[in-house]
């Protein structure tokens, strides 16, 4: 990545992402025309230990969909999956909590490999997306190579984010969150070397639509990151996960309205802008919340709407086309 990335038309562009809204971005700016170097940093919270493996859930959903392998209508694992193990794990009473499909599991026994070989886990993931067949513009990068671990803490107890997401489906009411091990973690070194990369004429970075509690405060309460991207940063443009006010999918915009936010593209430019003071330059919201821009246009922020709805790979790509073009223009 290093060799004539000293401008900010050939620097990568840097992403921010979960495993959601933001891996969707991720494939639209991979087949985007501009073709420009993309690094992905991906949320690590997530991560956890399931018979024996380390999962990645987010990092692996931007794996599978920047090398198209992601199971479009799921969303998440693999296309053209088989269920065998999966199957024979329940027959003999193993956990079935946590759906992993043959392919799934391939990779995660391939990570384990690799990683009892002495790679780390920033290794590890390059390895894998090149198997996997990522373009090479892109890097992936987990953000830190210190284990994160995101909790919740809701009206039923604490519990660890799998628990919370997958087995009780986000329905615990939520009070607050913790990240265990992010005050001793430190941005991943590759990403730092990246950005060192960039030159003086900077670079972008933008934070994916990606839920701002789970995937987010993971990536950005790293110790260290948020002025690591913001001396890279030529500008930082946050898009908005929030549309028409919900959330697309999964539980940003419940876990908005138990937080006593206002749900809505409006509420959640005030709390990221609140949360990370001075970090985002440029609000990227969907068209369908145009009307409600006035305001904080008034108010001297920086909002740009347009349709960010990536419903497929086409519109993933057009709007991956609309930010490279309106991060190459002075806007
Ligand atoms: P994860 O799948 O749990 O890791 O979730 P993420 O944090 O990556 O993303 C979830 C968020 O992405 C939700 O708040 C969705 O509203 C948002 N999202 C999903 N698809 C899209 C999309 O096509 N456009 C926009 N703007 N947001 C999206
Ligand atoms: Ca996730």
């Amino acid at each position: 990545m290093g060799e004539g990335s000293g401008t900010t038309s050939d620097a990568p562009l840097v992403l921010l992402s979960g495993g959601g809204g933001g891996a969707r971005l991720a494939a639209g700016l991979s087949q985007s025309s501009a073709e420009r170097p993309l690094l992905v940093v991906t949320n690590t919270g997530d991560d956890f230990e399931h018979c024996g493996l380390l999962i990645c859930p987010d990092t692996d959903s931007v794996l599978y969909a920047v090398s198209k392998t992601i199971d479009p209508q799921r969303g998440w694992g693999r296309a053209e999956e088989s269920w065998s193990v999966f199957e024979s794990l329940k027959d003999l009473g193993g956990p079935d909590w946590f759906q992993l499909g043959d392919k799934d599991l391939a990779l995660h026994l391939s990570r384990a490999a690799l990683l009892a070989a002495g790679q780390d886990l920033a290794g590890v993931t390059t390895a894998l997306g090149d198997r996997l067949g990522v373009p090479p513009n892109v890097a992936v990068i987990p953000a830190t190579a210190s284990p994160v671990r995101t909790h919740v803490v809701t009206e039923q107890g604490n519990m660890a984010f799998q628990e919370y997401f997958v087995a009780q489906r986000c329905a615990p009411v939520l009070r607050s969150v913790a990240y265990k091990g992010i005050d001793s973690a430190s941005p991943a070194d590759r990403l730092r070397a990246a950005l060192d990369d960039v030159g003086a004429a900077g670079t972008d970075v933008v934070l994916g639509p990606s839920n701002p509690f789970l995937s987010l405060a993971p990536i950005l309460g790293i110790p260290g990151m948020q002025g690591l991207l913001r001396r890279a940063a030529r500008r930082v443009v946050a898009v908005s996960p929030i549309i028409g006010g919900q959330a697309l999918k999964g539980p940003a915009g419940k876990i908005m309205s138990e937080l006593g936010l206002d749900v809505s593209a409006v509420g959640w430019t005030r709390w990221m802008n609140e949360q990370y003071p001075g970090l985002v330059d440029l609000w990227v919201w969907d068209e369908t919340d145009e009307a409600a821009a006035g305001d904080l246009r008034a108010e001297g922020m920086d909002v740009l709407t347009t349709s960010t709805v990536m419903s497929d790979p086409k519109r993933a790509a057009a709007f991956g086309d609309w930010l490279l073009g309106m991060c190459s223009c002075d806007h």
